[in-house]
């Protein structure tokens, strides 16, 4: 049986116009042809869906998201709740945090680091179709030097919490990093090779990882075909990464022109995850905090961050769209306000919507992203134009999905 969308107005996450009067035809979940409208010979048995007035438009794409973290914003109560929950518990909940992604037509993922397998165990699950849900893409965990950046400083040294991180140091460690993580099912890895730091606010980040560590990791994956994400914040060794064949630069508050130039050279992707930048100054601080030299960080940040972007868009960086979901923002609400801060930043409504769809989908090589023969059919019907005003997609009740070219029910899961 087929699946006919039958739209009047069509974003692809190609083509920088509107596509007008095409019929979508899908079979066994993919885009099997596109068609104009008149030209359309419908059989039988076809399911045909008819939208004169909504934009349809590919499923969107988070790059950057955490399925075992809530998002709670207080450091204290992050920490409280990771050690409440079994991985178990972790995972459940986590699934329900990937139905709230795509709940807001966000129908592909990338995990950026979850304890206890928990990423990697939900989107078993998933592509063993025993549950429905985004596409997913997990790295197990990240590779930390010892007590670095994800290797969480901070816990009592009493406490034994072994597995928030996967700590390597020396290029035989992170070798192994590498291998076990793709022992535990791992699609990519991430790594932590340059951190922020408060200490000294004329040098407001440090290289964590060496330049043979960096490289250790790099050849290795590129040995097992697989791609390589990093936390970066900024210096000589983003530029080393980008060299080594790193597939995305995450964060990457300080971008110099040598590195984006590179960037651009190598078809390095740019998730510049502004939403969780600026969502530090959301919270009202007091006045101690605002005179600390975390606060001053945060502001520095701010600004350079601006700025790379800015330098990103100029060069033609491939860039996608992270919300960091998980960590200080809860799953799949706010993911539109990474698109209304990167239209902020300089990037047309239409790049924006590019961003979170075909660069996202080119990111994860799943065949998602643009409206194309051959793609998985994970598709949006949206009321209102997201051309004109990106927060028509903050309301889940302007979007319709379909998810391999089958409707996805929001509200049997939302029900209580
Ligand atoms: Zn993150």
């Amino acid at each position: 049986m087929r699946t006919i969308i039958k739209a009047k107005k069509i974003i692809n996450g190609v083509d920088d116009n509107i596509i007008k009067d095409k019929c979508i035809i899908i079979k066994n979940g993919l885009i099997n042809e596109i068609v104009n409208v008149e030209k359309f010979k419908p059989s039988h048995n076809d399911l045909i869906f008819n939208y004169n007035n909504e934009i349809v438009m590919p499923g969107m794409i988070d790059v950057h998201v955490h399925l075992a973290f809530s998002g709670i914003t207080d450091n204290r109560s992050f920490r409280a709740e990771s050690a409440d929950m079994d991985y178990g518990a972790q995972a459940l909940r986590g699934y329900r945090f990937a139905l709230e992604h795509m709940s807001y037509g966000f129908t592909s993922l990338r995990d950026m680091n979850a304890p206890g397998n928990v990423a990697i165990n939900i989107k078993n699950m998933i592509n063993n179709k025993k549950l429905i849900g985004p596409n997913i893409l997990a790295c197990g965990l990240g590779l930390s030097i010892t007590g670095g950046h994800m290797d969480q400083p901070g816990w009592g040294s009493h406490t034994n919490f072994i597995d928030m991180t996967y700590p390597c140091d020396g290029p035989n460690e992170f070798i192994k990093g590498v291998r076990s993580q793709l022992k535990a099912g791992a699609d990519f890895i991430k790594t932590n090779m340059c951190v922020s730091s408060t200490y000294d606010l004329d040098h407001p980040y440090k290289q964590e990882m060496s330049n043979k560590e960096i490289e250790a990791v790099c050849t290795e994956a590129q040995m097992h075909n697989v791609r390589v994400a990093s936390h970066t914040s900024g210096g000589p060794s983003i530029t080393t990464a980008v060299r080594s064949g790193i597939h995305s630069v995450e964060h990457g508050h300080w971008l110099d022109n040598e590195t984006i130039n590179l960037m651009a050279e190598k078809n390095t992707f740019y998730v510049p995850t502004l939403l969780v930048n600026e969502r530090n100054f959301e919270f009202e601080h007091d006045a101690n905090f605002t005179k600390s030299k975390n606060w001053k960080w945060l502001k520095l940040s701010r600004e350079a961050k601006w700025e790379s972007l800015d330098k990103a868009i100029n060069s033609n960086v491939q860039i996608a769209l992270g919300t960091d979901a998980g960590f200080m923002l809860p799953h799949g609400s706010m993911n539109y306000r990474e698109m209304e801060y990167m239209v902020q930043g300089g990037m047309s409504n239409m790049q924006a919507i590019k961003a979170a769809t075909q660069f996202g989908g080119k990111l994860l090589e799943l065949n998602v992203g643009t409206i194309e023969v051959g793609q998985r059919a994970d598709i949006l019907i949206v009321k209102g134009n997201p051309l004109k005003d990106i927060k028509v997609l903050k309301n889940r009740e302007n979007i319709e999905i379909f998810k391999d070219g089958k409707k996805f029910d929001k509200h049997s899961f939302l029900s209580n």
